[in-house]
């Protein structure tokens, strides 16, 4: 089952203007790279799948593309929130922006929080891949469903044992992977080494 697009967690959101971040163009041009890939995108229902965010300066805030932007042509400063406070126990998270931060947040604080020296993470689908490459490259156990602390976890523990650089493919999650590294380029360079 596709359960893309459906928040899991708690959110506080603060709706407000954006704000002027030098991460934004390059983080709107790879999303849009991978929107032109079908990596990120939408599935015939219009549901919307695939995310990127990039770190700020303190180490647990980041840029994240909103909630249920997959199926958005052109993203602009309007459809980024900044996540600043993330409480995997809780499973809940803030973020403040003119978008409510995509529903796999938790996915990226966690990534995150396994490599303090992470600066990117990019979260697609792709089902060739995910078939294919399944237990081939690290990945999160079939009975653990995105959008939990047990996937927050276990993405974690995996992300400390490959370091700061890898490819994470979810079971419990149809078609999803997780691509990471030490900048925007380094975690899309993941995806087009083993996915092209
Ligand atoms: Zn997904």
């Amino acid at each position: 089952m596709i359960d893309e697009g459906y928040i899991k967690f708690e959110a506080e959101w603060a709706e407000e203007p954006l704000g002027d971040y030098p991460q934004l163009p390059e983080l709107i041009q790879y999303r849009q790279q991978l929107f032109a890939l079908d990596w990120i995108g939408a599935y015939p229902d219009g549901i919307g799948f695939g995310n990127i965010s990039v770190k700020l300066d303190q180490w647990d805030h980041f840029l994240i593309s909103g909630s249920t932007t997959g199926n958005i042509k052109e993203l602009t400063e309007a459809h980024f929130s900044r996540v600043f406070e993330v409480d995997i126990d809780a499973n809940s998270l803030k973020c403040k922006g003119p978008i409510i931060a995509s529903s796999e947040s938790m996915t990226h604080a966690a990534v995150y929080q396994g490599d303090s020296s992470i600066q990117a993470v990019i979260h697609i689908h792709n089902k060739p891949a995910w078939e294919a490459f399944q237990f081939k490259y690290p990945t999160t156990a079939a009975d653990i469903p995105y959008g939990t602390p047990a996937m927050a976890y276990a993405v974690k523990q995996l992300v400390k044992q490959i370091g700061h650089t890898g490819l994470i493919i979810m079971a419990g999650h149809e078609e999803g992977i997780i691509a990471y590294g030490l900048s925007l380029q380094e975690a899309m360079e993941q995806l087009n080494t083993h996915l092209l």
